[in-house]
């Protein structure tokens, strides 16, 4: 099983309840949303390696730190990632930029590839995958499945709402993968949205209500 962290901070917190209320217009929950991503980000970049630069300040040269290896990617799963990505990209303006297209089949709630394009050299890059949502899990393992084939070997995937469905499930098909959200839900209604979540991220992001 993969590790999942839940980031759990009283910002977040505040800012997702707010994003969960119906009333909430698009342009607000946008905004929440890439807020939240500058606070997630802190928490996902953690962990990346540093190296030391001589450099020479006003004062006088010192051995400072800066990240090391080759620039991190951002992957957005189209559309709702973007409202991730974005933020993301603010925090990290070095980073690279994936992305994967895919749409649920409307009938069996499958993830159909629609576009694909990623950096090259992904071996050597920590590969950020982001969607708002972990639900059913489908589209977050289809993603990851072509990360993987293109490459991609250190993988993190970044959510804000997971469903214990989505976790499980994304955690047998990739258990290498480390998980970070904001918070996990209750469950899946009947039609895989999250209970009791915030509706359509995507509609609520892009306002398509
Ligand atoms: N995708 C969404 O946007 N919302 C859900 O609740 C589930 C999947």
């Amino acid at each position: 099983m993969n590790r999942v962290t839940l980031i759990d901070h009283p910002l977040i917190k505040h800012k997702l309840t707010i994003m969960r209320k119906k009333q909430t217009p698009s342009p607000h929950f946008r905004a929440l949303l890439r807020e939240i991503s500058l606070l997630m980000g802190y928490e996902v970049t953690r962990h990346l390696p540093l190296e030391n630069e001589e450099i020479e300040t006003p004062i006088t040269t010192m051995s400072a730190p800066k990240l090391s290896g080759r620039r991190m990617c951002i992957f957005s799963i189209l559309r709702a990632g973007e409202g991730l990505a974005q933020g993301l990209l603010d925090l990290i303006p070095a980073a690279r930029v994936g992305h994967v297209g895919l749409y649920r089949d409307p009938k069996d709630l499958h993830a159909v590839e629609y576009y694909f394009k990623a950096p090259p050299h992904l071996e050597d890059r920590f590969c950020l995958v982001v969607d708002p949502m972990l639900a059913t899990g489908n589209s977050a393992i289809a993603a990851l499945n072509r990360i993987k084939n293109a490459g991609a070997k250190n993988i993190t995937f970044l959510c804000l709402l997971a469903a214990p469905e989505g976790i499980k499930a994304l955690g047998e098909a990739h258990p290498d993968v480390h998980i970070y959200t904001a918070a996990i839900d209750e469950k899946l209604n009947e039609k895989s949205y999250i209970v009791p979540g915030l509706g359509d991220a995507g509609d609520r992001i892009f306002g398509t209500l």
